[in-house]
This record gives C-alpha cells, structure tokens and sequence, in this order.
C-alpha cells in the first residue's frame, strides 16, 4: 500500500481472446470489454475499442475493419494488439499521472517470441514495466485454488479461442496443455452447421447467443430447452431469413468442440504424477472461463473423467482476480524475468 501512495501503480491485465478485464491494485476489477478493436483501414485510425467495436463486427462499412487481435490466443496482429492494450491502459491510467506496471495474463502454450510481443506491444501502450503470468495459473489463484501449497489443483480455463488445462502444485504448473477448441470454436460449428444444414449464413455474434441460450454439452438435458429463431442472409436467394432451431439440434453442433475438451482434459490427467492425481480426485476440476458457462459441461466432463468438477465462483473474472491477486507479488516475477 505504502508502495502505491509512493507512485508505484500497478496494474493487472487479463488479456484474453474474447474479453479483456483489468484490474487495479487497492480498488479490484475497474473494467472489462470485448477485445475487439474498429479501425480505419486506409489510415489505421482507431475507430473503437471494447463493446462499440464488437457492435461493429460484421456490420461495418468497406472503408472500416473490425477485428479481434487476440482471437486465437495469440497476438495474430503486433500493432492492433498494442492499441488495444493501449486504450485499456489509458482508460484505468489517466488517475495515475504516471506510468504503470503491469502484469498481463495470456493464454498457456504461447511461443516465447509471442510472448515478448505481449510484453513489447505492453511497453508499447505505455506500460513501464510488464511482466507475464500464465492463465491457468492466474484462473487458479483467481478461483481461490490453493496453488501454494503441496496439494494437486485441477483447472480448465475455457475461453473463446483457447481452453487451457493446468495440474499446479507448490507454486507452479506440474502438467498442462492448450487447445483451440473453446467458445469460438462452438459459435463456428453452429455458424457451419446452420450453412449446410439450412444455406443459411449467419453472423458471429448470432451463434454466440444461440450457443448461451440454447448450447449444452448434453443432448439429453438439451431435450429440456426450448427452440429459438434465427435470422441471417439465405445463400440461395441472397434475401433475409428467418429458421428456427432447437436446443439438441445446436448442441450436436457443439458435440465435437465439447468431446475435444474432455479429450484434452483426459489428457492432461494421464500427464500428472498419482500423488496429484489422488488429490484432483478429492478436490475435483474447477472449471473457469466464459465456456465454463454452458449448460451440463460439469456433468459431461465428469461422467467422462469420474472426479467431480465444479464450476468457479465469477469463472468470467477469475483470471483478472488472479492476475491481480498476482500484482502484490511482482517482484517474484521481477526476479523471475
Ligand atoms: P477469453 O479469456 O478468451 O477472453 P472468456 O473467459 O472471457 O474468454 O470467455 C468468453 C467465451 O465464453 C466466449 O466464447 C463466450 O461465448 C463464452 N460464454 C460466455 N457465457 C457463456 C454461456 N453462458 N454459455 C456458453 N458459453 C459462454
Ligand atoms: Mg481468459
């Protein structure tokens, strides 16, 4: 506390694929916003940034792109990436009057060169000093794992490009694993499925709020839900319109990306020692993560896997929490650097 009346703000950044939250050491949590950014694109003029630019995707004119620059977990492009991370920094950062440290979560699994980009495109956006910690290991710690202590944890961020599964004990990652089968490979499989299905062509964001209405990880329990309308452009008249759909026939759209993340998860099991192994079996798999979300994915998981799997408290904000909780041990991370 002393530290920050001298000057010395920090800052944590959950830098993810879908949602970017930020967290401002002594006040939490101050702001999330989609990671999506507006641009002109002749001049490269930021447009928007957060929810008014993801408003804009797929609806913009010829002149103005709109992209998410972390989409696949990793920083596909430098500069949008670094205009980005600078808008969040200024928004939380006017207050300072000086540069902030920060400590930025991304995805696991990242190439070292990706990641000295985050740290570049950090310094970039006005950052004095960045440092990285690894998601999986910030969701544990934001989902209240005890990831100090000499006892196995479990934890399944599911994000929207990218599920990340980490085994941590003592401090670190004992056994991990990344995959892309997460929230946007979901919405794909709709969007493909309702194209062959109906010729009908829609947008993201419409098989992103089919997936959260009616998307379930169980068929059986998709019986339950309702059906829904869906609009997009017809590809055989090129005209608007409208079909509807129930909730098993979009959840068999969605098995795949589901079965992929049991399989990644099984995976990682059979990757950890049987000392961590015993005690995932007693403490069960936090799930974290927006994809934490979608209806019956405890029950799948655990039939599948047979250890209990919870989901965790906030599973949006738990990376952000952690990521923050991080910030007061920075100069661990100093020291690591
Ligand atoms: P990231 O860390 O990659 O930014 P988030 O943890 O913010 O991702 O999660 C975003 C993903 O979670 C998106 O793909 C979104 O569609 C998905 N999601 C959010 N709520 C739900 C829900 N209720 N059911 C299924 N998926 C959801
Ligand atoms: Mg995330």
């Amino acid at each position: 506390m002393v530290l920050s009346l001298f000057g010395k703000k920090r800052i944590g950044i959950d830098l993810g694929t879908a949602n970017t939250n930020v967290y401002v050491e002594g006040k939490g949590i101050v702001t999330g916003e989609p990671s999506v950014i507006a641009m002109e694109k002749d001049s490269g003029d930021i447009v928007a940034v957060g929810k008014d630019a993801q408003n804009m995707i797929g609806r913009t004119p010829g002149s103005i792109v709109a992209t998410r620059p972390m989409k696949d977990g990793v920083i596909a492009d430098f500069d949008t990436t670094a205009a980005m991370m600078e808008y969040f920094i200024n928004k939380v950062g006017s207050r300072f009057g000086q540069k902030p440290s920060v400590v930025i979560c991304v995805p696991g699994g990242g190439t070292e060169v990706e990641k000295r980009a985050v740290i570049d495109a950090a310094m970039m956006a006005g950052a004095r000093e960045a440092f990285l910690i690894e998601e999986p290991f910030a969701a544990a710690i934001g989902a209240d794992l005890p990831v100090n202590e000499p006892t196995g944890s479990m934890v399944v961020d599911i994000g929207g490009g990218t599920t990340d599964v980490a085994t941590i004990s003592l401090g670190g990652v004992v056994s991990s694993n990344m995959n892309r089968s997460a929230g946007d490979a979901m919405d794909e499989a709709i969007i493909s499925h309702i194209r062959n299905k109906f010729n009908l062509l829609i947008g993201e964001r419409s098989a992103e709020s089919v997936k959260k209405e009616l998307g379930s990880a169980s068929l059986e329990a998709a019986k339950e839900l309702e059906s829904t309308e869906i609009r997009g452009r017809d590809l055989v008249t090129g005209l608007p319109k409208t079909i509807t759909m129930d909730a098993v026939e979009v959840s068999e759209a969605i098995q795949e990306v589901v079965a992929d993340i049991i399989g990644i998860v099984k995976e990682t099991l059979e990757q950890t020692p049987p000392e961590i192994s015993a005690d995932v079996i007693d403490r069960g798999i936090v799930l974290t993560g927006g994809g934490a979300l979608l209806d019956s994915l405890t029950e799948a998981i655990s039939d599948a896997v047979d250890v209990p799997v919870f989901v965790a408290n906030d599973p949006l904000n738990c990376v952000a929490l952690g990521t923050g909780i991080a910030l007061s041990q920075i100069e661990v991370l100093q020291k690591r650097k």
